[in-house]
């Protein structure tokens, strides 16, 4: 903590991460002995820099922009961009370090890396978003490269943030290397990666749900966020049979005890995507319940999936979800719940499945994309989305052969120990440097 002093969401991750290995570390002393622990916490490169681009009035702005380049023992530097107001060092290096871990599970050759800016994309016209993305790609393009870093997106980047990003890169570089991936199909982007990380999560609780023998068909599930991953999570939980009645933003979330439907999820993907609205719209357009402020968590379900933030789920939270049945928990967003919230679903045995496990395929899907960049081919819908569905019951797999306690799974156990083992192997046998 000494080391990184207002930094709490990097401790948070790190302090969760390190808890739940230290018994298997303890067993194994050469990692102790090779530093591993120490390397570790601490990124290969942490890059920092101003962005000032030219707002619609002739106004300067100046943003700050980082990249986190944590980790690349098991291949380059992996992870997205964030552009929003809380962005800092502490959050990108609890993403960085988090996104070292879900990258070994995919079981693609990928390091862990994050970056982002403080820029808010809300309320910004077209052309600022463009401006700004170039301005930031002028100091970053020098720092990436097809098998040293490639970004993808995050919060506030979506297809067109990486468009611009791309652009810019290839201008700058005279090169049409792969260095972003979630780009647009026209220009290498590969399909199924907007749909990813959401139906990546689905497949994931697909697995969690059978090996207690059991299906999604009629669940009650809450969904939180209503995002890229928020909606792809919809659409396949609505596909598996289950029945999703919340979702949320920042300012509020929707309730509906009747569940989406195709139709009405058509019309929320409409109104975030097309109009850049609001959940509030949603909800009075289809004269359903709003309440503000409110995360979805007071609703009974027995399936919760938090797909927007860090730390949106905490104690009471988790109080509350117990006491109404919840069952199984799977994180869409990275850290979604705090530390207090995973002691008290462990303590219940409600199954929870962790970020770096249960949103691991839209990272699995960038490394696919990379890899139809490298082939120059594009591989179809099922294709992709076949190797999606794999890499998810292999991530599955792994948590549960580390986990197994008993009759009980400990995903978080599970996905930490055997992200830490493959990222250790690979440390100690390229050395000390
Ligand atoms: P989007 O920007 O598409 O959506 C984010 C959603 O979360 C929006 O509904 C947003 O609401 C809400 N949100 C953001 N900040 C807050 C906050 N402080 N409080 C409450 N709600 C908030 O992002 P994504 O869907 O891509 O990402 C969501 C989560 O999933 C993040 O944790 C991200 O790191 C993680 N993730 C994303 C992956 C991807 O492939 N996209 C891959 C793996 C993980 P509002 O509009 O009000 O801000």
């Amino acid at each position: 903590a000494d080391r990184n002093p207002n930094q709490p969401e990097f401790l948070q991750a790190v302090r969760e991460v390190l808890t739940s290995i230290w018994p298997y570390v303890q067993q194994h002393p050469e990692y102790l002995n090779a530093g591993i622990l120490e390397r570790l916490v601490e990124p290969e490169r942490l890059i920092q820099f101003r962005v000032s681009w030219v707002d619609d009035q002739g106004k300067v702005q100046v943003n700050r922009a980082f990249r986190i380049q944590h980790n690349s023992a098991i291949g380059p530097f992996k992870g997205g961009m964030r552009f929003h107001p809380s962005v800092n060092q502490s959050v990108l290096k609890f993403l960085a370090f988090e996104q070292t871990f879900k990258n070994a599970l995919t079981t693609l050759p990928m390091g862990g890396g994050k970056g982002g800016s403080d820029f808010d994309p809300k309320g910004k016209s077209e052309g600022e978003v463009m401006r700004f993305c170039q301005a930031l790609m002028l100091e970053l393009y020098r720092h990436l490269g097809a098998d040293t870093d490639v970004p993808a997106g995050d919060i506030g980047v979506g297809a067109r943030e990486v468009g611009y990003m791309t652009g810019m890169m290839k201008k700058l570089t005279n090169s049409a290397e792969c260095v972003f991936t979630g780009k647009g199909l026209s220009f290498g982007g590969s399909l199924i990666r907007p749909e990813a990380t959401g139906y990546g999560v689905l497949y994931f609780v697909e697995a969690m749900l059978k090996a207690k023998g059991e299906t999604l068909e009629g669940k009650t599930i809450a969904v939180s966020g209503s995002g890229n991953v928020a909606q792809y999570a919809i659409e396949k939980a609505m596909e598996m049979g289950g029945k999703v009645v919340t979702a949320s933003d920042s300012s509020g979330t929707v309730y509906d005890p009747e569940g989406f439907t195709p139709e009405k999820l058509a019309k929320l993907m409409e109104i975030k995507n097309e109009r850049r609205g609001r959940v509030a719209d949603y909800a009075h357009e289809l004269g359903l319940e709003y309440v503000t402020a409110a995360t979805p968590w007071q609703f009974p379900v027995e399936v919760a999936l938090p797909c927007a933030t860090q730390n949106e789920l905490n104690e009471e939270h988790a109080r509350q979800l117990i006491a109404n049945g919840v069952r199984f928990v799977a994180e869409g967003a990275n850290m979604p719940s705090t530390a207090e919230a995973i002691v008290l679903f462990h303590e219940a045995k409600v199954l929870f499945a962790p970020g770096k496990a249960a949103n691991a395929g839209g990272v699995a899907t960038s490394g696919l994309e990379m890899s139809q960049n490298a082939l120059r081919l594009s591989w179809s819908r099922e294709e992709v989305d076949q190797r999606l569905k794999e890499i998810m019951y292999s991530i599955h797999a792994t948590a549960e052969k580390y986990g197994r306690d008993g009759d009980h799974i400990n995903y978080e156990l599970g996905a930490n120990v055997a992200g830490f083992v493959k990222v250790a192997e690979a440390m100690k046998a390229q050395g000390v440097y």
